[in-house]
């Protein structure tokens, strides 16, 4: 299919027109009666995994469907951090996948995704922290993975404006990772979007999926508010909404749902030029092109479907801030909003095949899933593809809670709220 390149050239070109030769990133079809794959939403992994589809497999009888608009849900709620600084084998390889195809992603789509590598730092705050976070940073550094343990000189050479003398949560340190950083979200789902479109897939929107027909224990389609649509195979990524839809299948899944909610403040000159996460609380934080600090905490800790949470969580929060960096006590806060996460039982997610003939599953991102658009995409399509998990998701399967092998990052036992 004829897509508009992006480029230099290109904006020179519309500017000499008057901008009006652009045309629409991707198209607006109508459902066809069958799919090869249908997959269940348009957020990040959704429509990554549609993208890889066509460009790695060349399967392009593919349907995207979002109940809203592509980017309504988290991709384009979250607070955009990227990073591959885990501890565990079952996790470590697929984060470091994904960091890899963020580094390529803007050139493989054609689309301005705005990926900084500005660095992520986690500050530690006591001696047993320390010796976590050089544990986690040799772990990293075994998977060729960068790392670098700082100490409470070094991080005060690059952010003076913590409080390090704070009597509860002194600062001894930090674990930098330098590839580390920030995309602009949105872009990331309207990028693969256009992208996935270009090769052929449907993205269709405003259609939700209310139904998984199933015959002779096969899925063989969905009920959506446009009518019946069927599929050889059906793909969930609904995120916070994949308890929901995988019970359309009578599939009980070990996800609950909770709210976190995400934060921007009034416009700053420049001064946190990486991602600083706080080691004592629930709290990062990040600064924006616009000058506005973007910041998020912990989960609003009970179960919830709304995309709103409450005003406990919000002073939670504002004092987490505070007590890492006390000048944000002077800054106003201009918006916040919430998203569903799919909290699964060990903090880790699923990508897997289910015991249901043709429905594959895609879940349990909790709060971090941004950051595993394009390798989950990349899994996804792979295990769609050719029947059998990438090798990087092999631990990531959906029968490890009864089997014992718990992919638990935190060492948190089973509490999803904890994650
Ligand atoms: C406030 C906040 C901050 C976060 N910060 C970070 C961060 O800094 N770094 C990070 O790595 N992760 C972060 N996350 C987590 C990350 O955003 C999610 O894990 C990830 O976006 C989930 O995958 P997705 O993009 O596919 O989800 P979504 O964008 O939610 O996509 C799922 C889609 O499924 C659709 N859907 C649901 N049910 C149906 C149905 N029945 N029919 C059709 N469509 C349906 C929804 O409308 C939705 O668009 C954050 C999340 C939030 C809310």
């Amino acid at each position: 299919m004829s897509v508009m390149r992006y480029s230099a050239f290109s904006i020179f070109l519309n500017g000499l027109r008057k901008n009006t030769g652009w045309t629409s990133a991707w198209r607006f079809p109508e459902p066809k009666p069958h799919y090869d794959i249908i997959i269940v939403g348009g957020g990040g992994h959704g429509l990554a995994t549609a993208h890889y589809l066509a460009k790695e497999h060349g399967i392009t009888n593919v349907a995207v469907l979002e109940k809203g608009y592509i980017g309504s849900g988290n991709v384009g709620r979250n607070t955009t951090i990227i990073r591959s600084n885990y501890l565990l084998p079952g996790n470590n390889p697929f984060y470091e996948l994904s960091l890899k195809l963020w580094e390529g992603l803007e050139q493989d789509l054609n689309y301005n995704a705005m990926v900084s590598q500005r660095g992520v730092i986690n500050i530690c705050h006591n001696d047993s922290q320390f010796a976590a976070y050089m544990r986690r940073g040799n772990a990293m550094r075994l998977h060729g993975v960068d790392a670098e343990l700082l100490d409470r000189d070094q991080v005060k050479s690059m952010l003076p404006f913590l409080d390090f003398d704070n009597a509860r949560f002194p600062v001894q340190g930090g674990l930098l990772q330098r590839r580390g950083g920030t995309v602009r979200h949105d872009a990331v789902a309207w990028g693969y979007a256009r992208a996935a479109d270009a090769r052929g897939v449907d993205i269709i929107q405003h259609c939700e999926v209310t139904g998984i027909r199933r015959e002779n224990g096969r899925v063989v389609g969905v009920e959506t508010s446009r009518g019946f649509i069927g599929c050889n195979k059906l793909a969930l990524a609904a995120a916070g909404n994949s308890s929901r839809v995988a019970a359309m299948a009578d599939l009980r899944l070990p996800i609950e749902s909770h709210v976190l909610q995400a934060f921007v403040s009034e416009g700053l000159k420049p001064f946190i030029d990486c991602v600083v996460i706080f080691g004592a609380g629930h709290f990062y934080v990040s600064q924006s092109d616009k000058g506005g600090l973007v910041f998020g905490g912990d989960i609003d800790g009970y179960n919830s479907y709304a995309q709103r949470g409450n005003l406990a969580t919000v002073e939670h929060v504002a004092e987490a801030g505070v007590a890492l960096i006390p000048a944000l006590s002077r800054v106003r806060v201009l918006r916040s909003w919430g998203g569903i996460m799919d909290m699964s039982m060990d903090g880790s997610p699923i990508i897997d095949r289910t015991h249901i003939d043709n429905l594959y599953l895609n879940a349990g991102w909790c709060y971090g899933g941004f950051k595993a658009t394009p390798a989950s995409g990349y899994c996804f399509a792979h295990l769609l593809a050719r029947g059998e998990p990438h090798a990087t998701t092999a631990q990531m399967r959906l029968d490890r809670f009864e089997r014992g092998y718990a992919i638990d990052e935190r060492g948190l036992g089973a509490q999803p709220n904890l994650h």
